[in-house]
């Protein structure tokens, strides 16, 4: 789940999965106060990501993560 905002964050996550995780911060400010926050920081670690991220902004992404995987195939 951090790995993801990670790659989201670094540029690495694919088009795809980018553009569906858009879509989630499209209607959700909580994450976007907080994934804005961190595209300004130009150095993040995987463990300050994970202590300072919101228990709001985690059980968010958890959430749009397991309705994202559930509808694969
Ligand atoms: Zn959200």
């Amino acid at each position: 789940m951090v790995d993801y905002c990670m790659d989201y964050l670094s540029g690495t996550l694919p088009a795809e999965e980018r553009q569906s995780f858009d879509g989630h911060l499209a209607y959700c400010p909580e994450c976007v106060k907080f994934f804005e926050t961190y595209k300004k920081t130009p150095e993040i670690s995987r463990e300050a990501l994970s202590l300072e991220m919101p228990e709001r902004v985690r059980g968010e992404v958890r959430s749009f993560l397991r309705q994202r995987y559930d509808k694969q195939p």
